[in-house]
This record gives C-alpha cells, structure tokens and sequence, in this order.
C-alpha cells in the first residue's frame, strides 16, 4: 500500500498511546484510506509520516517534525492560504485529497478541537475554482450494468449538471463517454475499463453502492421515484453510485459522527446532502447525432489536432463569442450533442436568426451578458455554504442584470427566445434580501465583521454602536490624558495581548502621573493602563467581539436562505446560458456572412447541398479562402474526392461535415446556401496514427475504424474517408479501398465522401450507379505547381506528389531521382497498357471463359440451364 494513504503504521502500533490529536489525524487516514488527508492545525495542513515525506517531496516542501510525548513524527505544513496550487500538485500526482478542517473554534473547544474531512478533492469532483480549466464542464462519470443493459451517469459537481444514459451496446456507451470526456470514473462491477478513453483516471469505489437496491433509495432521495425518472436499471446503478460518491467526495462526515466506530467492513460512505443537485437529464443517445470519439478528434470540435496549435484552430475556437461561462459551457454542449430532430433545430434557427437581424438588441445583450457571473457555480458554493459575502454580492449583480436582459427581449416573436423572457426570473426577492443584508463591497474574511449592511440586524447595530461609542471614548480620553499630562505624542493603542494601552515615548517619561500601570517596554517608549481604561476596554472589546461573531451568524443565515432557492438560480443560469450561445451564434452568423440552413423530411430520402460552402476554421486562419459546393443525395450517395497533395481535399470533405454538424445544432453555417436532411451518425477516417499505447499499428487502427463504420453506418449517415490502405502494399491498399467503396455504395447506402491518391478508383463512377468523381486541379508551370482549391467535376489527371514534395524543401538530389524513377514508372505502364489492348484486340484470352468454365456445377443445372451458360461463354469470346 502507498506509505502516504491509511493510517500510518508509527501510529497505527499505540493508537491507544497517542496524543487525542495525533489519535484524531489517525483516525482520520483510517476513514479515508484512499485519500491523502491533509489536516488543518491553525494556519496549516499538515500530512505526518510516510505522508509528509511524500509531500515533501512532490510539492517540494520542508520536511520538519513533531514531536511529543509518545514520538516523534516526521511532518510537512502546507500554507492554508495557497492550498489549491498543492492540491493541484497531488492531484497530478495520482491521489485524491481528502481535507481535514477544524470544524470549531479553537478558543471554544473544550480539549482537543474537532476536525473533520469537509470535502475529499478529485480529478473529477473539482468544486474549487482555482483548480477547475476555465469555464468547462468537469465530469465525474459512474458506469454501471446490469445484465446486457449498460448504465452512464455524468455529473459535473461543480455546476450540478447531471445526466444519465444506458445502452445495450458497449460501443454506444463508449461513444458517450468520450463525447463528454469525464476527468474521473468509477465502476461498478462486471464494467471493463476498455470503454473509457485512456486518460481517465478509474477510481476504485465501494462496489455496494452499485447494488440496485441502495442506488434505487438514494437517487429516489434527491429526484424522487427513479423508475419514473430513468429508464434503466443500469442507469439506476450508475446514478445511484454517483450520487454516493459526489456526497463521499463533498466530506463524508458531519462533525458528530467523526467519532463514531467504523463498522468495518461495509462503509456506509455517502455523506450529506447535496443541495445543489436539483435535476437529473435522462438522455436517449438517439436523439443527438452521434459523434464518436474518432470524429470528435479528426474534425477538432474541441481539440487541434496539430501539436503546439492553439484553441483557435478548433470548431469551438472560432464559434465560441459568449460572453459568460455559462453560456460557454452550453455552448459547448450543442456542440457536443447536435439534435436530430428537425423542428427542435428550426426552433434554435428561427432564435438566432432573429438576433441575427436584430443588431440592436444582439449587441446590448452580449453586453449585459458580460456582467453575468458563473451562477451554476456561484449557486453551488452557496448551497454548499462554502461562499463568501462576495460570492452573494456577485449573485446580487448578476441578477441586477436580468430586467435589462428582459427588457432586450420584450418583443422576441420566435419560440424560443420568447420562451427565456418567461424564463428569465429575475428573482427580484433574492437579490432584495442580498442588497438589504450584505454591504457593496464586503471583505473576503468572514469572521472579522465589516459585512452585515446597516439596518439589517437592530441588535447587531446596537452593538456597534457600543462599540463605536467606545472607539469614541477612547478619543476623548487621548484628548484629556494630553491635557492632562502635557505630553503632545501620547496616544492610546491597542493590541491583542495586552488589550488598550497609552504609550508614552521615553524623553516624556517624567510627566506620566501616578496612577498608570506599566505594561510593557519598548525601545523608545513605555506602554501603561489605567484602571478607567481597563473596565472600559472589556466593554468595548466583547461587543466588537460580539458584533463580528453576530455578523458571521447572520451571513449564514442569509447564505443559507439564498441557498434554498438554489432551484430557481438553476433555472435562471440556464435560460441566461442559452441566450447567450444564442447571441453568440448570431454574432458569428452575422460577422462571418452564414447562411440559414434549409432542412428537409427524411421522407425526401437522404441529401446535403451545400453551395459555396467554406471551412469554418480555416477560413479564419488565412487571407482568402475558395469556397466549394457539395452535393451528395441518395443518387449521387458515393463522391470520389481526387486531386494533388495539398490541394484541399480533407479541407474540403471535413468542412462539409461541419456544415452538416453546425447546421444540426442549430447554427448558420460558412456557406451561400445549404439544404440538407438530417444525419445519424457523421463517421470520419482521417489521417494516419498510430496507437502505439494500445498496441495498434497504423494499419490496425485503419482497419479498425474502417470496420466501425461499415457495422455502425446506414443510409442516415454521413461518411468521411480520407484515403484508405495506406499502411500496406499499394496493391493491398487499393483492393481494400475498392471493396470498402463497393460495399458503401451497394450495402451501406451512406453518403460518402472518399478522398483517395488511388486513381484506379475512379473508375468507380463508371461503374456504380450512384458514384460520381469531382477533384481539385492544379497548375504546373516550370515545374512549380499552384493550386486554386476549386472543386470541378471529373477525374483528377495527376497526383503532382513530387512537385508538392519540392516546396517542402526535400534535397534536390532526392527530387531529381524521384522524378526519373517516375518517368520510368509511367513508360513502363504506358507500354504495358499497349501491349494488353493488342492482346484485347487479338480478342482471345480463353484463360477467364476457362476458369468460368472449370467452375461450372454442372450436377446442379438444368439442361436448360447448361445450354444457356454455354451460349453466354460462347458469345464472351465472340465478342473479343
Ligand atoms: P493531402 O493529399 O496531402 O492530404 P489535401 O488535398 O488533403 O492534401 P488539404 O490539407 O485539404 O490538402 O489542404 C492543404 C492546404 O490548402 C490547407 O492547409 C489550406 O491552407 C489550403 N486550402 C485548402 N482548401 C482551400 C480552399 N478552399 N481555399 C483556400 N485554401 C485552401
């Protein structure tokens, strides 16, 4: 076992020996014994043990000791004050952190003070801010089964968003799970971690809380009746598990029950409530197009694929103009998980076609929408009573925002946007109680007072007013001691040892009267009391004293009040998150000249016309950019996509996809004009990688994709190939592109585009009813090839690989020798192909009528049949 998780050992062996706090930080690590507990001693964390001596290390700390009457110990101290930045560090290190607080004041506590784990911190159960990427959703996902039925559940603990799926297909749940990339999951048992993507951390969790029952109890405690809720038992498992983890993760124990016995062996984990999971989505994978991991990488939604490339060369990159993190985050969502269903996607079109033409308005409210906070996260730290008084007042500003908003929205007339003026509450009672109860700009201490508005609290102003009365009196007696004494720098202090002094500097130590009392000694001055002074000074200390802790209580109960409306803060975050991918969607339509997508019936059979399409990224990064048109329908299923290197072919056949995926989320798309049905599924097989990690070679990962495609895709899918077989022998190449081809085009019915350098398979148009060629053209002059990126009708002529090869700057000696052995090449076949049409000509190559021949199962044919066989071969060699 890892030395830095558990109990340790040195303490382990006289528990009963240890001092009652080493016994508490003991018991501690034996609770969370999957967790590295760090453990609040004043302005510290401090880990013991093994666990010092590895934070010590990782974090590059001092490694000190303790030591009392039992031992001594070995200790590291990380500074409260910059915890995130060390919690991030063990965290990459692999552990989990389980944080021990003090859970009472230590000027109150009666021996030793009570501690207790007040959130266990995870890659995938971030709440802190400090540590989470920016505005993205953090996901935790939880994988259950039950029977041949497969469960997900995905939340994101900082912002309560929680959704739930299930499956029969291991694959379907796969594709799920990579679609929203979790950072953490558990699972439960008989789930294989092979349908996880390899960079999520698998944490091994209580097997018991998968089991139907207990899942069953605690998903019901949060959303009611989980049958009514999820349609699965497996999703119950998952959902259940997950719930038991989140409250693990958010601190399993109250203060009370940190002293009751383990039971051992079963550990009931789940903790307290969590307040802020409000709503549970249950998704049906069919709904969205699917996108699987595979599609998601090579059309760089999210990720460029290009090392070094930065978040601007992706989808998201150049779509994403919110405004506010939440609309960031749903932003992203749609992006995730385009629709399928028509008349949802015209409702998002109609919306952000109508900010499109209404500039005015689309322009205001991305204005106001900047001053919107995070309030998915806002809300959560509230419920979690982990917020500041400057969280509330950010709640408060936010929600001053919202009747402007409305107001911006008096007259939508689409579905959608006048749907959010309904639902934009601008919960004028919440942000009320904020404004009368916490000052502008409170302090981000919480126990020091300064937070509490005037006027709020009678008996909190009264104390005050003690206390400033007292302040007051402390002037005035400055004053008369002056006077009195004729000492002009005499003034009165105060410090938390020894309470109000007067100081005297020590040239006018003669004139101090006889009645003070000498307290302390500096260098250049002497302190004194006075006994009027001293009965004074309890007066004023004990209600300042009382006014902070009355102060603190009072913002406790005004967090919590604010907190029980976590339901309607939920429902406002996302109406407000919606508008603003809204408006982000209609700013970029309106900026970079998209068009509104015409979608049609799946009736009309499957198509996708796109005129004058362009590639939404890459028309970004350079100066001018041709567009292109696309015309794929069930006649025309089959686009064979040749031309030189370099000339814009995988351009070409991913910004189709991505007119096809932003048009079904509900955007306008780079393009003059768009019609188009639906798709299931866009599939791509693009570039060579290879799986060195999973032990795939090049070809194997090829072959691997291309055999998901041909299982998953139909005639409502859209299928990208980006040249196939090239891992092989070009003979291997060719004869698995072909096939793959054929079987699309006969079997699959999908509308495909295959880019391809074998050009043999062009030769495909002829022959299959629904194959066309298009290609790119290029222009040689003086051995120097430019290219002008136009999609025309028709076979490419040539592949121009070396030329393209010059302007890559390969040695000129490497050039010139490929450009011989290339001539060499086509003479060759050029002379092999006279020789093969003279034999043609010649009209009897019996060596096919033969084999046809051979093969005849003449036992199984009528007379009829052989003679109508033997006419067919007859007329074959006739016709040579
Ligand atoms: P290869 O066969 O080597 O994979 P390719 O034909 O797929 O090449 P792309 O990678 O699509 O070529 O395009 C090469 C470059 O040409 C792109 O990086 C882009 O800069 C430019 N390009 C592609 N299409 C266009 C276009 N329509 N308008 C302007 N520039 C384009």
């Amino acid at each position: 076992m890892d030395p830095a998780l558990g109990p340790p050992e040195e303490m382990a062996e006289k528990r009963e020996e240890l001092t009652p706090m080493m016994a508490q930080y003991h018991d501690l690590c034996a609770r969370y014994d999957d967790a590295l507990v760090l453990f609040q001693v004043g302005d510290f964390y401090e880990t013991f043990c093994g666990a010092a001596e590895r934070t010590a290390r990782l974090l590059e700390l001092t490694l000190t000791k303790r030591e009392d009457s039992t031992g001594t110990y070995p200790m590291t101290g990380i500074p409260i004050d910059n915890v995130a930045s060390y919690v991030e560090g063990l965290l990459e290190a692999g552990y989990r952190v389980a944080i021990a607080d003090q859970v009472e004041d230590p000027e109150e506590a009666t021996g030793v003070v009570e501690r207790a784990v007040t959130r266990v911190v995870t890659p995938g159960t971030l709440t802190e801010d400090e540590l989470l990427a920016g505005a993205d959703n953090n996901f935790v996902a939880a994988l259950a089964r039950d029977g041949d039925e497969r469960g997900l559940a995905l939340l994101d603990v900082s912002t309560g968003d929680f959704l739930a799926t299930s499956s029969t297909r291991a694959e379907s749940i796969a594709d799920e799970v990579s679609r929203f990339s979790p950072a953490e999951a558990i699972l439960g048992p008989a789930v294989s971690s092979e349908l996880l993507p390899e960079d999520v951390l698998v944490t091994p969790y209580d097997r018991a809380a998968f089991e139907l029952e207990r899942a069953s109890e605690l998903v019901a405690t949060y959303f009611g009746d989980p049958d009514a809720r999820l349609a699965s038992e497996a999703e119950i498992r998952a959902c259940g598990a997950l719930l038991s983890y989140a409250e693990y993760a958010r601190g399993g124990v109250d203060a009370e029950d940190v002293d009751e016995p383990d039971d051992g062996g079963e550990r009931a984990r789940d903790g307290p409530r969590l307040e802020y999971l409000t709503h549970l989505t249950r998704y049906d994978p069919r709904e969205y197009l699917l996108l699987d991991a595979v599609a998601l990488r090579s059309l760089e939604l999210f990720e460029p694929r290009a090392v070094g490339a930065t978040e601007e060369a992706t989808l998201v990159g150049v779509l994403d103009e919110t405004a506010s993190a939440l609309g960031s985050r749903t932003l992203s969502d749609w992006l995730r998980r385009p629709l399928r269903d028509p008349a949802e996607i015209e409702d998002r079109l109609d919306a952000v076609e109508e900010l499109t033409t209404a500039v005015g308005s689309r322009e205001a409210l991305h204005e106001l929408l900047r001053d919107v906070y995070d309030l998915e996260r806002l809300i959560g730290r509230i419920s979690r009573e982990r917020a500041t008084a400057r969280d509330l007042r950010s709640l408060h500003d936010t929600l001053a925002v919202v009747p402007d908003v409305r107001t911006e929205l008096e007259f939508a007339e689409s579905d959608r946007l006048t749907e959010l003026y309904d639902e934009l509450d601008p919960l004028a009672d919440v942000r009320e109680l904020i404004d009368r109860a916490i000052v502008e700009a409170p302090p981000i201490e919480l126990t020091e007072g300064g937070i509490i508005a005037e006027g709020y609290d009678e008996d909190l102003d009264a104390l005050r007013e003690t206390a400033r009365d007292g302040k007051r009196w402390i002037d005035e007696l400055e004053a008369r001691e002056r006077e009195r004494t004729g000492i002009n720098s005499l003034k009165v202090g105060y410090n938390s040892v020894h309470g109000y002094y007067i100081e005297v500097t020590k040239p006018n130590l003669e004139s101090v009267p006889g009645d003070y009392e000498r307290r302390q000694t500096l260098k250049n001055a002497e302190r004194f009391v006075t006994p009027e002074l001293k009965s004074r000074e309890d007066e004023i200390v004990s209600s300042e004293e009382r006014a902070d802790r009355r102060e603190y209580d009072r913002f406790r109960e005004v967090r919590r009040r604010v907190g029980a409306e976590v339901e309607r803060v939920q429902a406002l975050a996302d109406a407000l998150a919606s508008l603003d991918a809204f408006v982000s969607l209609a700013t970029v339509a309106a900026q970079y000249d998209y068009c509104r997508p015409e979608l049609l019936e799946r009736g009309d059979g499957a198509r996708i016309h796109v005129e004058g399409g362009r590639h939404p990224v890459v028309e970004r990064s350079q100066s001018s950019f041709v567009p292109n048109d696309a015309r794929l329908s069930n006649d025309r299923r089959l686009a064979i996509v040749t031309g030189p290197n370099m000339s814009g072919k995988s351009t070409y056949m991913r910004q189709v996809a991505l007119i096809v995926l932003l048009a079904q989320l509900g955007s306008f798309v780079p393009a003059r004009a768009t019609t188009l049905t639906p798709v299931d599924r866009i599939f791509t097989r693009v570039g060579a990688s290879d799986d060195i990690a999973g032990g795939r070679s090049t070809f194997m990962v090829e072959m691997d994709e291309l055999a998901t495609i041909l299982e998953g895709a139909d005639e409502h899918s859209l299928v990208l190939l980006d040249e196939v077989g090239r891992g092989t022998s070009t003979a291997d190449g060719m004869a698995i592109a072909r096939a793959m081809a054929e079987h699309l085009h006969d079997e699959v019915g999908a509308l495909t585009l295959f880019a391809t350098h074998h050009h043999p398979l062009t030769e495909l148009a002829d022959e299959l009813e629904a194959a066309v060629n298009c290609h790119f053209e290029a222009t040689e002059v003086d051995g120097a090839v430019t290219f002008d990126h136009e999609l025309v009708p028709g076979a490419a002529e040539g592949s121009y690989g070396v030329e393209v090869a010059t302007t890559a700057g390969l040695p000129e000696s490497v050039i010139e020798r490929s450009r011989d052995l290339l001539e060499a090449t086509v003479r060759a076949d050029r002379d092999d192909a006279s020789d093969s049409s003279a034999t043609a000509d010649g009209g009897d190559d019996p060596t096919d009528v033969a084999a046809e021949l051979r093969a005849l199962e003449l036992a199984h044919m009528t007379p009829v049949e052989a003679l109508a066989e033997l006419d067919r071969l007859k007329r074959l060699l006739e016709d040579r």
